[in-house]
């Protein structure tokens, strides 16, 4: 591991576009299948006819993608597979996917959306929740003072050129706040508003001409070529049919990753969504681009005992910094003072639980605090489902219930320039963000990004049958997917076994309160996964048709990734930041930490570098 320094006010620069070669991508996808010992053999594909094509993939929606023949002009052009056509194509449909849709369309582009879920009912956004939270008015809106300050006076400069209250009360907001005379409280005074925002943003795209969906499709790799991005490239799930889409511009929107922490206190799932294992953004690293924030997460109480409650708060229980004053230590004693003018603060009420609970000796057995919600409610889906968890005889009013902190998102995407651009050309990302993204901040940046990515789209349409592609590309990807589910070992081990070590070794090491010890330890393990189980990884369907073991094992190498990248960024950042406490630097370390730190794969290893920011413009609040 490598730590250097790097100033770039505006994040990445054009020149460091133009580093990223086709060669570091064969190198990271040749890394990551060394340390497996898979072997790929890509030219062997060529010319053969495979599975999906027998099958024959799922008809892809008519409007904004359309299914084409590769040109017999292309070189070594490949058969077996589908290759399709889009101008701008979106990875990832949630909250900022979707937003990132609207934005393009209503300029004037055709949209493709790849999603790896069922759609609408994929990702957090699909099975969390549909508030509208907002950090757009508040100070805290940078709240760790390191993010990319001019994308963010960029993004809220765009967005602030709409009306903001009737396009939010048209365009999804069904719910908006009311005063006691039932009037509209206009969001723009409210910090606030609840309301089925996401689903009604995509019932609006789902008739809205020139948009497409192909859902059930996880991209496994990028197609950048030539520092460029010429689209990505995957399987249909349902049919194991391996295709290709090519495009003007392309978006990552694929949402945080917490499934490599992933251990909630009484089972191995996190409360973010199992699909998003952060395949795009690995596939990103692997071929040379810097990955922002991984040491960075955002985490909520999630209830723990009686066990039954263990979900998510969307489904369950839980507080966070809102709820302060139903919190208690294992005395019985409230946690929080109603004087502390700092606890509504998300990092600073973390930062407090992780010295109560592993310092001050005030948690619980299970390193959990106490809940008691007594004859007060808990705000919106919470408050509901303590009126439910109730009819089922459950006492949450009446009984302690022990809550721990969980993880329920990430940082850990590619750093961005002002424009939202990744360090290759025409490869988009709409987060920003140290320690996960909310669903304010998915709106900004989302609309800015669909308007930047519009822009580059329609510099790029001189070309009608999409971009010019080196098929040898597309084959290695495609061998390496065959690779893993082929691959056979003696004393082979199942992909989900490889999961939960691995998330066991996240949750050590990614926890809110994090020591060298810990994170030491969790690294060793990371790395012995790496030499000792993934070479034993063996995925026993060997079928295409919806093959989760091999899904799995795919993701894990991704898992495996990211895990590391985030506890060895932690163990470099030596303050305390963001929403966890690092127990030898309890302080923030402004001289030496307010940065960004990224991680990039260099000659077979993580390098980090420290990226400073300018501030955001804070007029732009004010106006
Ligand atoms: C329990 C919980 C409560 C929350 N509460 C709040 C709150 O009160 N207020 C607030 O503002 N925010 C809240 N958040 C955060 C907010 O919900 C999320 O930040 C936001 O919904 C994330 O949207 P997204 O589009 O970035 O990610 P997602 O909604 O997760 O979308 C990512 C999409 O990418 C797809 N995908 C993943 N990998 C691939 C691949 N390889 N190929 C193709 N597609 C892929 C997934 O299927 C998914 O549909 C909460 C989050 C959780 C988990």
């Amino acid at each position: 591991m490598k730590l250097t320094q790097k100033q770039a006010p505006h994040g990445c620069t054009s020149a460091d576009r133009h580093k990223l070669s086709r060669r570091s991508f064969l190198k990271g996808g040749a890394l990551m299948l060394g340390a497996s010992t898979l072997t790929i053999g890509a030219p062997q594909l060529i010319g053969c006819s495979t599975e999906p094509n027998e099958n024959g993939p799922a008809p892809l929606n008519e409007v904004g993608a359309s299914a084409v023949e590769a040109t017999a002009t292309e070189s070594a052009l490949p058969d077996g597979y589908q290759v399709v056509n889009a101008d701008v194509l979106i990875i990832g449909g949630g909250n900022l996917g979707v937003n990132i849709a609207l934005s393009a369309l209503s300029e004037g582009r055709e949209v493709t959306m790849l999603d790896k879920g069922v759609w609408r009912h994929s990702g957090v956004s699909g099975m969390s929740w549909d508030y509208f939270a907002g950090r757009y008015f508040t100070p805290a809106i940078s709240y760790l003072g390191i993010e990319n300050g001019k994308a963010l006076t960029n993004a809220l400069s765009f967005t602030k050129e709409r009306d903001r209250y009737v396009y939010q009360v048209n365009h999804g907001q069904t719910l908006p706040d009311r005063d006691e005379k039932g009037q509209y409280l206009p969001f723009i005074n409210e910090n606030r508003t609840q309301g089925q925002f996401c689903r009604r943003h995509m019932d609006n795209l789902r008739t809205a001409n020139g948009f497409g969906v192909d859902e059930q499709f996880m991209v496994t790799s990028l197609l950048i070529q030539d520092g460029k991005c010429l689209g990505a490239m995957g399987i249909h799930l349902p049919t194991g049919a391996f295709r290709v889409y090519r495009a003007n511009a392309t978006a990552i929107a694929t949402g945080g990753c917490c499934w490599f922490y992933g251990w909630m206190t009484v089972g191995s799932y996190s409360i973010n969504n199992p699909d998003n294992t952060a395949d795009a953004e690995m596939a990103a690293f692997r071929q040379g681009l810097a990955i922002a924030n991984s040491e960075f997460a955002c985490y909520d109480l999630m209830s723990i005992n009686p066990p039954g409650l263990a979900c998510a708060f969307g489904g369950g229980i839980g507080a966070d910094a809102q709820e302060y004053q139903f919190v208690f230590d294992n005395a019985g004693e409230r946690l929080f003072s109603d004087d502390d003018e700092n606890v509504s603060d998300r990092n600073y009420f973390n930062q407090f639980l992780a010295k109560a609970i592993a310092i001050d000796g005030r948690g619980t057995e299970s390193n959990g605090v106490f809940l008691n919600v007594g004859d007060h409610g808990l705000r919106y889906g919470n408050a509901r489902n303590v009126d439910l968890l109730e009819r089922f005889g459950v006492g949450v009013r009446t009984d302690q219930i022990q809550i721990a902190p969980e993880m329920f998102e990430h940082g850990g995407s590619p750093i961005v320039d002002e424009n939202m651009m990744t360090e290759v050309e025409g490869l988009f990302c709409g987060r920003n963000f140290p320690g996960g993204a909310d669903v304010a901040g998915n709106y900004y940046y989302g609309l800015y990004t669909g308007h930047k990515i519009a822009e580059y789209a329609a510099s790029q349409e001189s070309k009608a049958d999409g971009p010019s592609v080196n098929w040898e590309d597309v084959n290695v990807e495609r061998a390496r997917l065959e690779a893993i589910r082929t691959h056979r070992a003696d004393d082979g081990v199942r992909p989900l076994q490889v999961r939960q070590m691995i998330q066991e070794a996240g949750f050590t090491g990614m926890g809110v309160y994090r020591t060298t010890e810990l994170m030491e330890k969790s690294l060793a393990e990371l790395r012995r996964i790496r030499e000792d189980e993934l070479p034993r990884m063996t995925v026993a369907d060997s079928s295409l048709v919806f093959n989760t073991e091999w899904k799995h094992a795919i993701e894990n190498y991704n898992l495996l990734d990211l895990a590391e990248m985030s506890v060895q960024a932690s163990l470099n950042r030596e303050e305390t930041r963001g929403s966890y406490m690092r127990a030898e630097f309890p302080e923030k370390d402004n001289v030496n930490w307010n940065c960004v730190q990224v991680c990039r794969l260099q000659d077979d290893q993580m390098v980090f570098e420290k990226v400073s920011f300018e501030p955001l413009d804070a007029s732009v609040l004010e106006q």
